[in-house]
């Protein structure tokens, strides 16, 4: 009996043995070929050629063997090992391909389908009816101007007339920008774009100025913090209170229908003088609703009458601050409430439906775009 071969380890290494190894290889390239997806194969991968796959196993046990049988054993686990991570790269390509295939098939966008089931929301009442308000003097040749809502008090209370001590300068009525010295308000009325539009145009001057203007009301049923005005001035050489009156009369045809009879009556305003409050005949009753045994009128509270705004002829001191000769240029100016419109036009009863953003209060509005 010999002496042991101290070289040679008899430990017997049956993943080593060649049908083993085809075995495990061919199991690795069967369940390669069989995997369905990309997450199938990453399983795929991590049983057949993980660390703890029969082939990685395999691989670790060369060590074991004798020196002379190392290298032969080395080729054989190579190549099986070499084959799987071959097919899993092949395999992994085509699940990619076909992913990518599907993921355009399934994520395309078609442009055929319907696209109008949510609602497109539309824009506020009081912006389309501020919209035909400016419209209507557009058509009469009007421009459209704007001006800031941050104003300077001289635009929004000097220029315009207002004495230093007039009761709207207080902070009762007037939000004004910190400091007090500031010499910044928010603007109170729309009428500071008068003064803008004199500065800064050619004579003569037709503009139309709608914006939102502030005051410090609390809001209920009629007043509010924030609210609308539609403000008109027409400076041009001979302008009397008829086109005043005409341009008025224009108005109330162009937004409620022909044949309303509009009057005047006195008022004051610092930047207008003579000023005057305009009415406009009911639109409803016509003025059917003051005689004795008729129907009541909600629009008009059976007044027949409905105030729409004031105005006047420019005050030649407005005119003075803005550098244009009162001797030569006479205009007119007015201002109107677009909330006030709103409720009258529209029946409106209070203020906080047109601040809540209720859509039940705006969808009978339509949709007007
Ligand atoms: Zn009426």
């Amino acid at each position: 009996m010999s002496a042991p071969n101290k070289s040679y380890d008899p430990v017997e290494v049956s993943a080593l043995q060649p049908d083993e190894l085809d075995g495990a290889r061919d199991a690795a390239l069967a369940a390669i070929a069989g995997a369905a997806d990309l997450d199938a194969l990453k399983q795929v991968r991590l049983a057949h050629a993980g660390d703890r796959s029969p082939l990685a196993l395999a691989n670790r046990e060369i060590g074991a063997l004798p020196p002379q049988a190392r290298a032969e054993a080395g080729k054989r686990i190579g190549a099986a090992r070499g084959a799987v991570s071959t097919a899993l790269k092949e395999r992994q390509a085509e699940l990619e391909a076909k992913r990518d295939q599907r993921v355009l098939v399934e994520e395309s966008v078609d442009v055929t389908l319907p696209w109008d089931r949510a609602p497109k929301g539309a824009r506020h009442p009081l912006t389309t009816l501020q919209e035909r308000m400016v419209d209507v003097f557009v058509s009469m040749g009007f421009e459209v101007a704007e001006g800031p809502e941050v104003e300077a008090e001289w635009f929004n209370f000097d220029a315009l007339n207002f004495t230093p001590d007039h009761p709207a300068r207080s902070m009762q009525d007037t939000f004004f920008v910190e400091s007090e010295e500031s010499g910044l308000v928010l603007r109170t009325h729309t009428s500071p774009m008068q003064i803008r539009s004199l500065l800064s145009r050619d004579l003569p001057v037709y503009v139309v100025g709608p914006g939102r203007t502030f005051r410090t009301d609390e809001l209920d049923a009629t007043h509010a913090p924030v609210f609308h005005q539609l403000e008109g001035l027409a400076v041009d050489e001979g302008l009397t209170m008829a086109d005043l009156r005409g341009g008025i009369d224009a108005f109330v045809a162009g937004m409620f229908g022909e044949g309303l009879t509009v009057r005047m009556r006195p008022s004051y305003f610092p930047f207008t003088e003579p000023s005057a409050e305009v009415d406009m005949q009911c639109f409803v009753c016509r003025g059917a609703s003051v005689e004795p045994g008729a129907d009541p009128c909600r629009t008009c509270g059976s007044e027949g009458w409905i105030e729409i705004g004031g105005c006047g002829m420019v005050n030649p001191r407005v005119l003075v601050a803005c550098g244009v000769d009162p001797e030569r240029y006479s205009g007119w100016a007015f201002g109107l409430g677009v909330e006030r419109t709103l409720m009258f036009r529209h029946g409106v009863e209070d203020m906080h439906d047109m601040v809540e953003g209720d859509t039940r209060f705006t969808l009978p509005f339509g949709m007007e775009i």
